[in-house]
């Protein structure tokens, strides 16, 4: 979507900065923001209460420069961002210049400027639990990160009750899958996971074993991610029916990449094979 609201060049006088001098005297700031929405309801209404208002966006960036002190002109860029984004969920980007006039640098320098971009992600999270109330292990999961500013749910599939996979003897599951929008990169949101599993009581005894509670990172984007902590597209996705058929529920056309196939392809096809 290449909508976007941009507001060039708003002077905001703060505190951000290495030197001593920067942090007690500070400076002025110059911001520009490309602020990225679908303009469609408000342009086909003319309807002010359909758009962003742009006199509020200012107010709330020069009151948060203001008040936010860093030393880096990036983390200072980045927490803009991140800012609005977290105020704003009608934003799907957000693009910061930062420029700084008067950078204390001894040469007769014009500006030094960083951009960043920050933009939400949709992800799928595959929810499960065989211990104790799994409901409401369950719903412990979507209300944790319903009540993350970093996040927005979407989408709950409905909750089924799945037989184990392994040789560990143990009690059915019950399994969903969330849709997500987040502002989280990939190892961020495996951190957010880890903690509302700990938060649940999990413990990791026996690998595939019983857990209260198990959340896996299916998709992030259409990104592909292997290393030592995680690994995306989920390494088990296809070929486990209690990952798909959640997740083709809520979002049959959730394009896997390493597949190369929809949600509900591979959810189709492995109910073939279960029926064979
Ligand atoms: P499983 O979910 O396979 O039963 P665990 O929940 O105990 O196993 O996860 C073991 C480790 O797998 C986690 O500590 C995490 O670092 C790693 N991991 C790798 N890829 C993913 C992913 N996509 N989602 C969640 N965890 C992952
Ligand atoms: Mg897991």
């Amino acid at each position: 979507m290449d909508d976007c609201i941009i507001i060039d060049d708003l002077v905001v006088f703060a505190n951000h900065g290495v030197f001593k001098e920067e942090k007690v005297m500070g400076q002025r700031f110059v911001i520009s923001m490309k602020l990225c929405y679908d303009l469609y309801p408000a342009a086909s209404s003319d309807d002010i209460n359909k758009a962003l208002n742009y006199a509020e966006i200012c107010s709330f960036v020069t009151e948060f420069t203001r008040s936010n002190r860093c030393c880096l002109i990036e983390a200072a860029a980045a927490d803009i961002a991140d800012a609005l984004l977290k105020k704003y969920s009608i934003l799907t980007k957000a693009e910061i210049t930062l420029k700084k006039p008067w950078a204390p640098i001894g040469l007769p320098l014009d500006r030094v400027a960083v951009h960043i971009t920050r933009s939400r992600r949709r992800a799928y999270i595959g929810i499960g639990s065989n211990m104790g109330d799994k409901k409401a292990y369950l719903d412990f999961a979507v209300k944790k990160l319903s009540e993350d500013e970093s996040c927005i749910v979407r989408k709950v599939a409905a909750y089924i009750t799945t037989k184990p996979v392994g040789d560990v003897e143990q009690d059915d599951f019950l399994n969903s899958c969330i849709e997500l929008d987040t502002l989280y990169s990939p190892h961020e949101l495996l951190g957010k996971l880890h903690e509302i599993e700990n938060a649940a009581g999990r413990t990791r005894e026996i690998h595939w074993g019983p857990r209260t509670l198990d959340l896996d990172i299916l998709l992030y984007g259409c990104e592909t991610i292997h290393d030592e902590y995680l690994t995306i597209p989920h390494p088990q996705m296809t070929k486990r029916r209690f990952v798909l058929e959640p997740l083709a529920e809520i979002a049959p056309f959730a394009y896997d990449p390493v597949s190369g196939e929809y949600a509900v392809t591979l959810f189709e096809r492995i109910k073939q094979n279960d029926m064979s």
